[in-house]
């Protein structure tokens, strides 16, 4: 069985998470399974010099074990709020001893967390980069340490930056999300240079072979739309479609998704995202919706609605998770 999964940060590394699980299961039972992360780029950018890429990294990171966002598994740390050891992004473990010398010279920006361990990974990326190694290949000798267990693919290797449109500038996603904290009215989010990407080395064939694509539970503004700028992608989904909602009883399970949401006019419901992605016969993408059992009842035209339990507290409730996606896209787990 060949999985592909359209992923941003920490909502899809931990889904990314159940779905290795799943395939473990499946792989156990004589069905092979393959899983292919295709994740979001639009928060890449680069600071002091580093490119970053925040998305890559934690789903890198956290399949690999080495994320600040709990190790897969434990049940209380999806639910907690981000704490020190919780994170949401970067390494645990980590030491901020740059950080502080880049503070001390005064040197900006100084808003962006930037741990000594996560540094040497920027390092290693920056040099590759400026050495010609497209991000893909980047990713994949990354992921020859972390051992993700999945095959990580950015979305492209082309430049494909969310910038935010407020009354008066444009910003980078990141200078609006961790410095403002999403506070400065938006009027509207871009991708810049989406028009001319490509779909990273991979992706379409990944695409084509796969048996089933998920939408992770991810923000769908900001991180899945982003992805489905890249042209020809949308296209190349060929596969049932089955997207689950990172909205749980009108708020987003964690972050600040309903700030984006009210940017691009979309209700900050299980409905509202199963709208805005859309039945696939009505110009959309999706075949099936799952949201949760909180959520029983949504409609969303010419798509098939399913509900179950949608908190990823653990690997098992999100294998659970991926279990019904699958089935809701008529495969047999
Ligand atoms: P980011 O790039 O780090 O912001 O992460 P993503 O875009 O991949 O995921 C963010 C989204 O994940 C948020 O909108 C959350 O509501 C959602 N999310 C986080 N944990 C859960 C969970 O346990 N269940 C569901 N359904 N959504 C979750
Ligand atoms: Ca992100």
């Amino acid at each position: 069985m060949r999985i592909v999964v359209l992923a941003g940060g920490i909502g899809g590394a931990r889904f990314l998470v159940g779905v290795r699980e799943v395939a473990r299961q499946l792989a156990g039972r004589g069905t092979p399974a393959e899983v292919t992360a295709v994740v979001n780029v639009g928060d890449d950018v680069t600071l002091h010099g580093l490119r970053i890429c925040p998305d890559l990294d934690t789903v890198v990171y956290t399949l690999g074990g080495a994320a600040a966002n709990g190790k897969p598994g434990p049940r209380s740390s999806a639910l907690r709020p981000a704490q020190a050891a919780d994170r949401g992004w970067g390494r645990r473990d980590e030491s901020w001893v740059v950080k502080e010398e880049l503070a001390a010279y005064g040197a900006e920006p100084t808003w962006f967390g930037l741990g000594d361990r996560d540094i040497a990974t920027h390092l290693v990326r920056t040099r590759m980069l400026d050495a010609g190694y497209p991000l893909s290949a980047v990713i994949e000798a990354l992921c020859a340490r972390w051992q993700p267990g999945v095959r990580v693919l950015p979305a492209t290797d082309d430049r494909v930056e969310t910038h935010v449109v407020t009354e008066t500038e444009a910003l980078h996603f990141q200078e609006w999300w961790v410095r403002h904290r999403g506070a400065l009215p938006a009027k509207r989010f871009v991708f810049v240079g989406a028009e001319a990407a490509k779909p990273a080395p991979g992706v379409l064939d990944a695409l084509a072979a796969a048996d089933v694509v998920l939408l992770a539970p991810s923000n769908p503004v900001v991180s899945i739309a982003p992805i489905l700028a890249v042209p020809g992608l949308k296209d190349a989904l060929a596969a049932p479609v089955v997207g689950l909602s990172p909205i749980i009883g009108g708020a987003p399970v964690r972050g600040m998704a309903d700030r984006c949401l009210a940017t691009v006019g979309v209700e900050c419901t299980a409905a509202g995202v199963g709208g805005l992605y859309g039945a696939r016969s009505a110009g959309g993408i999706l075949d099936a919706w799952l949201v949760d059992t909180a959520d029983a009842g949504t409609e969303v035209d010419g798509v098939r609605v399913v509900d179950c339990p949608l908190w990823m507290s653990d690997v098992d409730a999100t294998a659970a998770m991926v279990r019904a996606a699958l089935t809701a896209a008529g495969l047999d787990v």
